[in-house]
């Protein structure tokens, strides 16, 4: 794969200015600029040459929205990239000064759960490592810098594998942004043998893994991905990852009214989840595309946790934030398509 600048590592860029008749330290002050100041312009580049400047080309994306939640908290970052596709990214802050961005790793889904909006749209292509980590740079900022990261955007980051894990290098690349292993989570619909590769890789990162459901005919109806990789087989990989890690894993559990909620599926949940190293996010449905689906009230969402947590089972309710935004995955994009702004 071709890469833009804030795809490459300083020693590439060293090799690269080098090409370009420039001593090989001006690619190490090309890294710093971009990933440490979170510079996409060259021309801002100002201890570089101007000749080398005008023959750089950081980014050749470009902002289309960004809208800010009420609260101010939240933020979301609607990108088209060279080729015209769109991503979205959002930043969350919370008051305790963490900033949390949450990037994609792919333009739309090839997955297809049926509750995402980005997967009812299909598969375009998968982002290079510069396209993800600009979405976190264009949110870095002096005053209120990064402190975590998610790979929890539009697609399937495991489905991206050598983009996803080269940003997350680039992340925690002590020239830059040096993000710390432990504070970048990647999200997963359980693709069995990547998330056994990740394992191997050494790195600390933290594991989400998309469940929504605790038995396989239920799973398959949401997230297709199932009939390939069963919930036996994601579950072992997952503790395979929590043993090779020391980490616990995140489940993700979307609770749709009538359809995941009840509180038998709850003590399966426990049965299928009971003493291993793990904690169960419970998060509200976002607004979808397909009528049939709501979100559970929040009486249903409390007894859910109550029962998980009864069973032994660490389950926290995730606070939807951003709604006035179209935060959830897809929604802004989907919104701009009806606006009639592009084509998906
Ligand atoms: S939830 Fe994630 S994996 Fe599933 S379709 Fe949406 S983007 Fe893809």
């Amino acid at each position: 794969m071709n890469h833009s600048l804030p795809g490459l590592f300083p020693e590439e860029l060293e090799t690269l200015v080098a090409s370009l008749g420039e001593p090989a330290y001006r690619g190490r002050q090309v890294f710093e600029w971009i990933h440490r100041h979170g510079v996409l312009t060259p021309q801002d580049m100002t201890n570089l040459p101007r000749g080398l400047r005008d023959r750089l080309i950081a980014s050749n994306s470009e902002e289309v929205r960004r809208l800010v939640s009420v609260d101010g908290l939240t933020s979301k970052l609607l990108l088209r990239l060279h080729d015209g596709q769109e991503i979205e990214a959002v930043q969350m802050n919370t008051e305790t000064g963490r900033k949390t961005i949450c990037v994609s790793t792919q333009a739309g889904c090839a997955i297809g759960c049926v509750f995402c909006v980005t997967g009812q749209f299909g598969f375009a292509r998968n982002l290079e490592a510069g396209e993800v980590v600009e979405q976190v740079l264009r949110f870095a900022t002096v005053e209120r810098p990064v402190t975590n990261v998610v790979f929890m955007g539009m697609g399937e980051p495991l489905a991206n594998y050598d983009e996803a894990l080269r940003a997350i290098r680039l992340l925690t690349h002590p020239l830059g942004l040096h993000l710390g292993a432990r504070r970048i989570t990647l999200s997963t619909s359980g693709l069995v043998p990547q998330m056994r590769q990740l394992a191997a890789e050494g790195f600390q990162i933290g594991l989400a893994v998309s469940l929504h459901a605790p038995n396989d005919d239920l799973r398959s109806r949401l997230m297709p991905i199932n009939k390939r990789w069963p919930i036996a087989e994601v579950i072992a990989a997952a503790d395979h990852y929590a043993e090779r890690t020391g980490r616990r894993v995140s489940y993700e559990y979307t609770l749709m009214a009538g359809v995941n909620d009840s509180s038998e599926l709850a003590s399966e949940l426990v049965e299928l989840l009971h003493g291993r190293l793990c904690h169960v996010n419970l998060i509200p449905l976002n607004p979808t595309q397909d009528p049939s689906l709501h979100a559970s009230s929040a009486d249903r969402a409390l007894t859910f946790e109550r029962r998980l947590r009864e069973g032994g089972v660490p389950a926290t309710i995730r606070v939807n934030r951003g709604r006035d935004i179209l935060a959830a995955c897809g929604q802004l994009r989907l919104a701009e398509k009806k606006r009639g702004r592009m084509a998906v």
